[in-house]
C-alpha cells in the first residue's frame, strides 16, 4: 500500500513538473512574437465612477467596451489581459492603492502596452471623447492618435483631441512603467454620447482594437 502510495506521488510530480515547463515553454514563444496589451476598466467594485442622469454607472460601461476590445485584440492574436473582467475587485477601498494595483498588474502580467477606458462627465453641456498620454513618448502619442482617428470614421460624437498627462497628471498614465494612454471614449452626462456608447458598444470597442493594431503595425 505504501509502495502504492508512492508511485502515485511520483506520477502526480512529474505530471505537475511536466505541465509547469509546458506552460512557461508556451509563455516564452508567445511573449516573443505578440505584444501583451493590457485593457484596464475604470473604477469598478465600490468606485462606480460618474453617473449619467438615468442612473448607469460609468463602470459598468468601461466593463462593456473594455472586453470588447480585448476580444477583438484576441481576435488580431495579440495577448490580452485585464486589470479587472468583472464587477468585483480584489484591491482595498482606497482609491490611491486602487490605482497603484492597476499599475503593478501591468508590471506584473509584462504587458507592453497599458490601456485604461472610461468615460467624461459634465454638469455643463460637453460631449467627445479624448485620449491622455505623455506627449514626450512617441509611441503612445502615435497610438493615441491612431485610436482617435478610427473613433473619427463612427461620426458618434466630437473628437476632443490629445491631452498630455505632463498638464493633468493621470495616476494610471504618470504612475505606470509601461507605456500607458487613457481614453475618455464620450460623456455619460450627454445623453447621445450615452445613447451611442449603450448601444453601439462594439462599433466603438472595435475602432479602439483597431487603432491600436495599426499604431503597433
Ligand atoms: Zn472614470
Amino acid at each position: 500500500m505504501k509502495k502504492l502510495l508512492m508511485t502515485l506521488l511520483l506520477t502526480f510530480c512529474i505530471g505537475c513538473t511536466y505541465t509547469l515547463l509546458n506552460e512557461k515553454d508556451t509563455t516564452v514563444s508567445a511573449k516573443s512574437t505578440k505584444k501583451t496589451i493590457m485593457i484596464d476598466a475604470g473604477h469598478g467594485g465600490y468606485d462606480v465612477g460618474a453617473v449619467s442622469n438615468y442612473g448607469d454607472y460609468e463602470k459598468d460601461i468601461n466593463l462593456d467596451i473594455a472586453l470588447l476590445v480585448g476580444k477583438q485584440l484576441k481576435s488580431y492574436s495579440y495577448n490580452v489581459v485585464y486589470t479587472r473582467t468583472n464587477d468585483s475587485v480584489s484591491w482595498s477601498e482606497d482609491n490611491v492603492e486602487d490605482l497603484q494595483t492597476r499599475c503593478d498588474l501591468a508590471k506584473k502580467r509584462n504587458a507592453d502596452l497599458f490601456v485604461s477606458i472610461h468615460l467624461n462627465s459634465s454638469e455643463y453641456e460637453a460631449n467627445g471623447y479624448e485620449i491622455y498620454c505623455d506627449f514626450n513618448n512617441k509611441n503612445v502619442v502615435k497610438l493615441s492618435n491612431s485610436i482617435l482617428k478610427q473613433l473619427d470614421q463612427l461620426d458618434y460624437s466630437t473628437n476632443r483631441g490629445l491631452l498630455d498627462t505632463n498638464e493633468t497628471p493621470l495616476y494610471v498614465v504618470a504612475n505606470n512603467e509601461v507605456d500607458a494612454i487613457l481614453i475618455e471614449a464620450g460623456f455619460i452626462s450627454d445623453d447621445s454620447d450615452l445613447y451611442y456608447l449603450k448601444n453601439y458598444t462594439n462599433n466603438v470597442a472595435t475602432a479602439i482594437a483597431k487603432g491600436i493594431k495599426k499604431s503597433l503595425n
